[in-house]
């Protein structure tokens, strides 16, 4: 059936969108329905009982027989807990049922999700409401209901509600400064975000022999193939047949619930690709992320392959990010980031970069806690990714322009007409920002900012929560200060020239991956929060308490139990790798290197007996055995120090990171190399050329 379907019948044809709400509901409910949405207000029962019956009714025809209250927990993945339609009634039948109560809240036990120690057990209950700003849809016969998901008290259990709280409050502030240039007609600003997500497809059979994988989502053993990512062929190249299918596949599933899949393309490292859907608003681009990252690896499956997210499953081979495109658009169709062609447009545009140029600089370690993890440290600062270091790429034109601001002089557009940057009037912007630079973690692309240090498994939730509430901040303080100034226009040169030489350091062109920037960041004091231990301890910086406090994005205790989480993932990925590793080597490496080294001896004496030599068998014999004891000097330190972990989480995050790391970069080597000498048959799971050139 679906093969007959055209791509607007088939796109959103799972989803209960606006279009099928406005045909289905009442005038007067889908009326509740778009105020709520535009005011961020709660929705009347009566209107929700309308909503959820024509919601039943739609999600019958498509054929669900389940529903599902759909959250994101503070772990940043997806969760749900499914209950079905049916009703019994009295003659042994069943109806099915679904009223407006059940839309709005749903009781999940939450007692097993990570609360940070928010919730104390004999308060286990959660609730969870419709969110009315991102649409219901259909999946696998069940009824998908996007919903915050917050506990008895009040406190926010998830991703999702401090997420429309800051883009609320960043929609206020906008507006404030908005009102200053004579804008009275925006009604709402709303923060937009594009994700790109970058994967890697292996062969599902090969992934199953590898309990790293499986356990890990990444590789802990692995010796360099002979051919890597050198030739850069696979970069745009040609994709495969069965890589096509699935693609097609995906972009299918994508469009039936309504994410707008865009372009999809192979990537750097071999075996690796990206799909980028078109921008929507951040609330419905975090929903639909984590549903893509989802339908990545189902789909995968149907094809026979297994979809990593990890941000660095392979050693050697470029890792997987996700660049978040982040901009400000108003109800009347503006983007507050795109410089426009009269003066005005530009003084507008120039005092919105003002506020984002501030802000990074000011909230750069909030910025980079955002996106820690113990994946993301493989990643960051590995010639592959941008180093663990804030800064904001603005290209060479725009640059000249902030340049001539803080300087006060004349600015000279290249080759063309020279201004004077006078009380009345800003240098003109560029229109043609298209040289891109790849290496900076923060790049302004035209009309947007690309954040590019996220992780391609995490969630985009918490850095635009840090972007929104940031930008707020900002544009708060500017607002309190332009607002009833008797001459505005100098009153905002004065502020642009104070800001942009204040925050001058943060705005780097140059190449972000060169060691030089690393000494000139130090020399600029912009901080290098260089791994994951290092960066969370920011995440309560009373400075960056108070930011999400005051904007009312978090209380206190709400960012407290958001660090602990951070803290306690940290400590458990390490934990599971460890010892997955161990059990690795002890189970699977050793005695297999072990029958290998026993093989060879065997051989030995028959080559001997026959007076034939023996040279390779000799060798290699101390070369295993050579290897084989470093082996398993380094597991049995790992085990030693596996059973000395501190109990204080801080302090074991730290142990983690110097010690129990470490010894898995002894292990690992020890590993790698008796992969290099062991035949082939004798290694117990598939090697790196196998897994990466599959396809
Ligand atoms: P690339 O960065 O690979 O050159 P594009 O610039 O075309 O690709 O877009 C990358 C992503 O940025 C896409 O998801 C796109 O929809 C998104 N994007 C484009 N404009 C905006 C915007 N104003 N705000 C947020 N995201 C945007
Ligand atoms: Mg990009």
């Amino acid at each position: 059936m679906e093969q007959n379907l055209t791509l607007p019948e088939l796109f959103g044809s799972m989803l209960f969108g606006e279009r099928i709400m406005k045909e289905r509901l009442s005038k007067s409910t889908f009326q509740a329905w778009k105020k709520s949405v535009s005011n961020g207000t709660q929705l009347e029962l009566s209107a929700a009982n309308e909503i959820a019956e024509a919601m039943k009714q739609w999600a019958l025809e498509k054929g669900a027989t389940h529903f599902t209250h759909w959250f994101q927990p503070m772990t940043g993945v997806t969760a749900e807990k499914h209950d079905s339609f049916i009703e019994p009634v009295g003659d042994g039948t069943v109806v099915m049922e679904f009223s407006g109560k059940e839309l709005v809240r749903g009781e999940p036990d939450a007692s097993s999700f990570p609360s940070g120690g928010l919730r104390a057990t004999f308060e286990a209950r959660g609730y969870t409401a419709w969110d009315p700003t991102s649409f219901a849809f259909v999946k696998d016969h069940t009824l998908y209901i996007p919903t915050i998901f917050c506990a008895y008290s009040g406190q926010a259990l998830d991703k999702k509600t401090p997420l429309l709280k800051s883009m609320d409050e960043v929609s206020k502030q906008a507006v404030r400064i908005l009102r200053l240039f004579g804008d009275t007609e925006t009604k709402r600003v709303t923060a937009q975000c594009g994700p790109e997500q970058e994967y890697f497809l292996i062969d599902k059979q090969l992934y199953n022999q590898r309990e790293d994988l499986k356990l890990t989502g990444r590789t802990l053993f692995g010796n360099k193939p002979p051919r890597g990512q050198e030739l850069e062929d696979h970069y745009f190249g040609q994709l495969k047949p069965r890589v096509s299918e699935f693609m097609r596949d995906l972009d299918n599933e994508l469009w039936k619930v309504g994410v707008l899949s865009k372009t999809k393309h192979n990537e750097v490292a071999p075996s690796q690709h990206e799909m980028a859907p078109i921008y929507t608003n951040a609330n419905l681009a975090g929903d639909q992320n984590q549903l893509t990252m989802e339908l990545m690896k189902r789909v995968a499956d149907r094809h026979g392959f297994h979809c990593l997210l990890h941000e660095k499953p392979f050693a050697g081979v470029n890792g997987s990010g996700k660049h978040d495109n982040w901009s400000l658009g108003t109800d009347t169709g503006k983007n507050l980031f795109n410089p426009g062609s009269t003066p005005a447009q530009n003084a507008r545009f120039l005092l919105f970069l003002a506020a984002f140029v501030k802000g990074v600089d000011e909230y750069q370690d909030a910025l980079r806690t955002t996106v820690a993890s113990a994946g993301n440290d493989h990643r960051l600062g590995a010639q592959e990714a941008p180093p663990a270091i804030l800064s904001i790429f603005l290209g060479q034109e725009l640059d000249g322009v902030v340049q001539s601001i803080i300087r006060g002089k004349e600015f000279h557009e290249a080759g063309k007409k020279t201004l004077q940057v006078g009380i009345d009037m800003l240098p003109p912007i560029p229109q043609d920002n298209t040289d891109r630079n790849r290496t900076s973690p923060m790049a302004f692309t035209g009309n947007k900012f690309e954040f590019r240090m996220l992780g391609s498994s995490q969630s985009i939730s918490g850095p635009n929560i840090a972007l929104n509430t940031m930008m707020a901040e900002e544009l708060r303080q500017f607002a309190d200060r332009l607002e009833g100034q008797e001459d505005f226009q100098s009153a905002l040169q004065e502020l642009l020239k104070e800001t942009f030489t204040a925050h001058e350091r943060i705005i780097f062109n140059g190449n972000g991956y060169d060691q030089s920037w690393v000494e000139e960041a130090e020399k600029r004091g912009l901080s290098n929060l260089v791994s994951t231990a290092d960066a969370i301890p920011h995440y309560i910086d009373q400075k960056n308490i108070d930011l999400y406090v005051k904007n009312g994005i978090y209380t206190e205790e709400e960012v407290m139990a958001r660090y602990r989480i951070h803290v306690e993932n940290y400590c458990a990925t390490i934990s599971i790798e460890a010892h997955t590793m161990d059990d690795m080597i002890r189970r699977q490496i050793l005695p297999a290197v072990s029958s290998f080294a026993a093989e060879l001896c065997r051989r030995m004496g028959d080559l001997k007996a026959a007076e034939v030599p023996v040279v390779y068998e000799t060798r290699t014999c101390s070369h295993l055995a050579i290897l084989t004891d470093a082996l398993l000097e380094a597991t049995e330190e790992l085990e030693k120090h596996l059973s000395e972990v501190p109990e204080i989480p801080e302090e074991a995050m730290r142990y983690f990171r110097d010690v129990i790391v470490q010894d898995m970069v002894q292990a690992r080597d020890a590993a790698d190399r008796l992969e290099a000498i062991t035949d082939e048959k004798y290694w117990p799971f598939p090697g790196y050329s196998r897994l990466l050139f599959s396809e």
